[in-house]
């Protein structure tokens, strides 16, 4: 029997390849998304692969939303936590409500994504997780408290879980994406992209797909011995461990 796979965030950008690639590595595939309904529609038309809308700030959305996905596609055994945003501005200026919004997205989201498919994948004894960070949760980003705040939050909340989770068979993992080309970078404004890309080592920015590649492998049978890992994948922009 096919796995299944939640992908939130799924409809478009890195998200949008996660899904394409885990389709391809066959798992029957759920893409969350927030509420851009056409985007979802066009991109379920081309794939074939059911889109599902619910906020991933909203622990009850989460709870209904894995629900629904398993009343159709049944047990979840993979879920990638994709879905983010940004509401960038240096802290002097951040209003309380860009704090939050953030923080709930990016972070408070890992626990009610999380907390409501875990005791399945512990029965079960068996399954994967997969959270996206960033680059900036590792560095730090001028004008980005809020987002590095939550993208360091997701680190620490993968190492935790990757300790609660390995005695049960279910890998726990982040990917820290450099810059990537999507939606959320094109909002970055031209000049400041110039600068970003002349410190990018191989010279340019990453693709959706170079992310997941790196998510098919963690969802893979050969990755079971990886577990806790911050995966970094940013041309070189940022080498740490
Ligand atoms: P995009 O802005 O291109 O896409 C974001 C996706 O997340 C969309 O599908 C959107 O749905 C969904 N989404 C946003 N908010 C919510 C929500 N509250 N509930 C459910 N879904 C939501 O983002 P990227 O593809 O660029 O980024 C994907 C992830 O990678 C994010 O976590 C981001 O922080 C991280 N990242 C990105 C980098 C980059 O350079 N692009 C670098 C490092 C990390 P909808 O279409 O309905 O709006």
């Amino acid at each position: 029997m096919s796995k299944v796979a939640v992908v939130t965030g799924g409809t478009r950008g890195i998200g949008e390849a996660i899904s394409i690639a885990l389709k391809e590595a066959g798992y029957v595939v759920a893409a969350n998304y927030a509420g851009n309904d056409e985007r979802a529609q066009a991109f379920s038309e081309r794939t074939g692969i059911k889109a599902f809308k619910w906020d991933v700030g909203d622990y009850e959305a989460c709870q209904a939303g894995i629900k629904q996905v398993e009343d159709v596609l049944g047990p979840i055994d993979l879920v990638v936590n994709n879905a983010g945003i940004t509401r960038d501005g240096m802290l002097h200026k951040l209003a309380v409500d860009q704090w939050h919004e953030v923080i709930n997205v990016n972070l408070n989201s890992m626990y009610y994504m999380t907390k409501p498919i875990i005791d399945g994948m512990r029965e079960r004894g068996h399954g994967r997780i997969i959270n996206i960070s960033s680059i900036n949760g590792q560095k730090g980003q001028m004008g980005q408290t809020n987002y590095s705040a939550a993208k360091a939050g997701v680190i620490g909340f993968t190492k935790a879980m990757a300790q609660e989770t390995a005695r049960k068979g279910i890998t726990v993992n982040c990917i820290c994406p450099g810059y990537i080309d999507t939606d959320m970078v094109a909002a970055v404004p031209e000049k400041v992209l110039e600068s970003i890309i002349a410190g990018i080592p191989v010279g340019r920015l990453g693709q959706a797909d170079e992310i997941a590649a790196m998510v098919a492998f963690l969802a893979s049978d050969k990755a079971a011995f990886v577990t806790g890992s911050v995966m970094t994948v940013n041309g070189g922009q940022y080498i740490a461990n």
